[in-house]
Order: structure tokens, then C-alpha cells, then sequence
């Protein structure tokens, strides 16, 4: 649960503190006007997607058609790359009945950023069952342009991987010639992105599915498009097949790319600047669990840096870039001690902001005064609100995206009869206090505003989906055996 605090009702130490905290307010909140602008720019960008190549929406055809019924069934191994761990699940599916066999492995920071063929090279991890060859989903959570079901070449990393020599090449191919070299009898029948698992799994449950939804380290969605409206493909030849519906994978993290239209702040351009993707992946970088933390940090160093937070001192914890974990925040949203002890927690344990004197930290009330080092109590609350602002404004913004698929693909690819179904992964959806509730307000916001489209909102529903890369994986796999993988033009 997140806990809000009024930040025009907390006393300040100095106008000049009050002045600050209330342009950040100021900046970081959106209005419902404001939200649908964006929203109409995202349904525009996308459109553009659609229509060519190389646009900033990558809008990518992933060759998975036709809606499942769940009464799919079969054996298949699953493998996810994605982010913080590398997965490998046995998923047997009967009829909507699933079972699985699971290993799991944290991704170093050193796999992130070294050699392509060492990731990949470090499947280890795979232990085939006894017998014939076995088939393969594999989730690959970058964006990836998919030339069948089971090819596509890296468009660039994301998230802070950076392997040299992985971009242009084949994720699929690197995959399954690191098999081979290990003697596995393993094909890998398809290829898929995270998204499009959490789609196809939430789809094997409910059938009004329409989006699958990540919101956790990074940020993305997956929907299904009617095959009209991908002018981009038309008469090439895997659309002369006559299936009427394909799964896009709209990549849609790079919204915005040129800088047009989201309410960029300079802590947002710091947070681009340091990282080892600058200039791209600009809306994952405002609404992404990797880069949450890291926006907050920016605003902190800025107050203290100019004496109007923690007395102007830092620390060597906080002047560190990347060392604001988003989890601190969700501690510090959920806070709701008088004292705010939860935020203070935060600040000493991992920020460095440790009191001087132990028996100050044992003692303390909000009432004390603050030793040389530890914070006050209205630091604490600035903090929680700013906390709350960055948090918020991801929310509303990941809302947005969603409002622009739902009014994209209404009377297409849902109608209001059936309502629509999505599936959303992730930590942030998952763990981040109020994140779920801001994302439905800033959807109704943008539902009762907008005048020319009205969506029930109470048709939409959006709930946890955690078994994409494994159930969805499997039902990719699947599908792959039944759809013949015909190379694009
Ligand atoms: C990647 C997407 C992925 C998303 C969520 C983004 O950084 O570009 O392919 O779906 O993260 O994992």
C-alpha cells in the first residue's frame, strides 16, 4: 500500500526548501489533458510503426497468430534471457492443465556486458530429459526483428546489457549452435519476447486477452493486431496466407525517441546520459524498474547539493551512480510509521546516512534533533514525497501506453460485448506500492477526459501474469509447430 504525504501540508525548514519541493511537484506531475496528448502522439507513433520499417515504435510482426483455446497441450523445455535471471523450465501443458520443472540462475554483471558467445555459451544451466529430441521456446527479452517464428536479429540491447557482437546477429541461431557445440538434443522451435509469453499465457487462461504487458526492469507490450492494419507487410508473402490476426511486439520503450513529447526533466537526461544505451529507450528510462532508483538518486544529490535536503551533506553510498535501488522506494512508498523509521531505515542501512552517535539512532524521535549525519525528520518526508512523485508519474505514463492500445485495437481487436484481458508481468506491477491503483486512475483519467473515444473501463481487465516465459514460451513453441515458418520478404 503506498502512503501518500501532502507536500503542501509538512513544514519546511526554509521557503526556499518549500519553493523546490513544489517545482518538482510542479514537473513531475501529469494532468489528465496532459496524458492524453502523450496518448494520442503513443496511438500516432504507432500507427507509423505499422505502416514501415525502421520507425521509433519497432512495431515488430512476431509471426504468432491465432487465438488459443486452452485446450492446448504438449511437452516443450522453455529458456529465458532477460534481465536479472536466465530461467529454464520444463512446462507440460494438458488442456489448459499445467505442470512445471524449474531451475533458475542470476545473470552476473560481468555475462551483461562481455562476450555474445559467453551468454550464450553458459546454458549450462539446460538439462535435456532422457529420449528423442526435445523443442524449445526460447524468451528473448530484448527487441529482436523477427523474420519467422523462430529467427530475428538483435536490433540493439537494452537494460544494461551491452555483449559485444550480439547486436544484427541471431539470437535463435547463437542459441541453438551453443546446443549443438554441447551435444544437446535440443531444437529451438521459436523465438519470442517476453511480452508475447505473457500474452500467450494470460491468453490460455482468459480468452478476451489483448495485450500482454511488462513492467519490471524494463518496459513493453505485446498485443494483437488484425493483419490489415500492418501496411508494412502487406503482400509479402507470410501475410498471403490468410490468417486475419498476428501478435505485434511493439517495443514500446523507445517511444519518444526524438524528444518530443514526454515531460522530460534534466533528471531524466542524467539518467540517459549515464547509461550504456544514451539517446535511446527513452520512455522505458522514465517508467522502468531499472531506472526509477536512479531518477530519484539525481533528485536527492540535487537538493543536497543545493543545502536544501540532509543539510547539504552526502554520502558515498548516494553520490554513487545506480545505488538507489527502485526497491528502497517501495520501502519508503509503503512507509506509514509517525516517524517515518521505514525511510530512515533506508537512509542508514544502504545510503550511508548512518547517525554518528549510536545511541542518537536508539533514542531518536521526530522531535530530535538530527546528528551530524542522520536525516530529519522532514528530510524524510521531502524524500517521500519525492519518492512518491517519480513512482506516480512511471505509473500514469505506463497507463497511457496502455490507453493507447486499448483505444487502437477497440472494435478490432475487442469489443466492449467481450471486454479485454491483460496479462502484465513484472516487478513494478507486482511489488510497487499503489502502482496498479495509479495506473486505473490515470487510465479513467484519460477515458473521461478524452471526448472522442469512450472505453467502460470497467470492461478492462488488467491482472498479474507471472508464467510467460515458461507456460508462454511453451504455448509459442506450440504454435510453432503448427504455423509454418515462412520467411519474410
Ligand atoms: C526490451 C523489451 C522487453 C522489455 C521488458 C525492454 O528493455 O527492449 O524487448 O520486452 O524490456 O522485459
Amino acid at each position: 500500500r503506498r502512503v501518500v504525504l501532502d507536500p503542501f501540508k509538512i513544514s519546511y525548514t526554509c521557503d526556499k526548501q518549500r519553493q523546490a519541493v513544489a517545482e518538482l511537484v510542479d514537473e513531475f506531475s501529469i494532468t489528465p489533458s496532459a496524458l492524453v496528448t502523450i496518448k494520442d502522439h503513443f496511438i500516432h507513433e504507432l500507427k507509423k510503426g505499422l505502416a514501415k520499417d525502421g520507425e521509433t515504435l519497432a512495431m515488430v510482426p512476431v509471426f504468432v497468430s491465432g487465438r488459443l483455446d486452452g485446450s492446448e497441450s504438449g511437452s516443450f523445455l522453455t529458456l529465458d534471457i532477460g534481465g536479472t535471471f536466465l530461467r529454464v523450465v520444463f512446462v507440460v501443458l494438458t488442456n489448459g492443465q499445467v505442470t512445471k520443472q524449474q531451475k533458475k540462475y542470476s545473470i552476473d554483471e560481468d555475462l551483461k556486458v562481455g562476450e555474445t558467445k559467453v551468454l550464450f555459451v553458459d546454458e549450462h544451466a539446460i538439462k535435456v530429459p532422457a529420449g528423442s529430441e526435445i523443442d524449445l521456446g526460447f524468451t528473448f527479452s530484448f527487441p529482436v526483428l523477427q523474420t519467422t517464428i523462430n529467427s530475428g536479429t538483435l536490433i540493439a540491447w537494452t537494460k544494461g546489457f551491452s555483449c559485444p557482437g550480439g547486436v544484427g546477429k541471431d539470437p535463435a541461431a547463437l542459441l541453438q549452435d551453443a546446443l549443438h557445440k554441447q551435444n544437446m538434443h535440443v531444437r529451438v522451435v521459436s523465438l519470442l519476447n517476453d511480452t508475447v509469453g505473457t500474452l500467450l499465457a494470460h491468453a490460455y487462461q482468459y480468452k478476451n486477452t489483448v495485450i500482454g504487458l511488462g513492467l519490471g526492469t524494463g518496459s513493453n507490450a505485446a498485443y494483437i493486431e488484425t493483419v490489415d492494419r500492418i501496411t508494412k507487410r502487406k503482400g509479402s508473402m507470410e501475410f498471403a496466407t490468410g490468417i486475419k490476426e498476428m501478435v505485434i511486439n511493439m517495443e514500446f520503450g523507445a517511444f519518444d525517441k526524438e524528444k518530443i513529447i514526454l515531460p522530460l526533466t534534466m533528471f531524466d537526461n542524467k539518467v540517459d546520459r549515464k547509461s550504456l544505451n544514451q539517446g535511446n529507450q527513452i520512455f522505458e528510462k522514465m517508467i522502468a524498474g531499472m531506472y526509477l532508483g536512479e531518477i530519484t538518486r539525481n533528485i536527492l544529490v540535487n537538493l543536497i547539493d543545493r543545502r536544501l535536503l540532509l543539510d547539504g551533506r552526502s554520502t558515498k553510498e548516494i553520490c554513487k551512480v545506480w545505488a538507489f535501488d527502485t526497491s528502497y522506494m517501495s520501502t519508503i512508498e509503503a512507509d506509514e510509521t509517525p516517524d517515518l523509521d521505514d525511510t530512515r531505515f533506508v537512509l542508514e542501512s544502504y545510503l550511508g546516512f548512518a547517525s554518528s552517535d549510536p545511541m542518537a539512532t536508539l533514542t531518536s524521535t521526530s522531535t530530535s534533533v538530527a546528528t551530524s549525519s542522520s536525516s530529519s525528520f522532514t528530510d524524510r518526508q521531502i524524500i517521500k514525497i519525492i519518492v512518491g512523485l517519480v513512482g506516480k508519474r512511471a505509473a500514469r505514463l505506463s497507463a497511457m501506453a496502455v490507453a493507447g492500445i486499448l483505444e487502437h485495437t477497440q472494435g478490432v481487436g475487442w469489443t466492449e460485448d467481450d471486454g479485454a484481458d491483460i496479462g502484465v508481468d513484472g516487478s513494478l506491477f507486482r511489488f510497487y506500492p499503489g502502482f496498479e491503483d495509479d495506473m486505473k486512475e490515470a487510465i479513467e483519467d484519460i477515458f473521461t477526459f478524452e471526448k472522442s473515444c469512450t472505453i467502460d473501463i470497467s470492461k478492462i481487465q488488467m491482472r498479474p501474469r507471472l508464467d510467460g516465459s515458461s507456460v508462454g514460451a511453451a504455448l509459442c513453441a506450440l504454435l510453432a509447430g503448427k504455423t509454418a515458418a515462412v520467411p519474410s520478404s
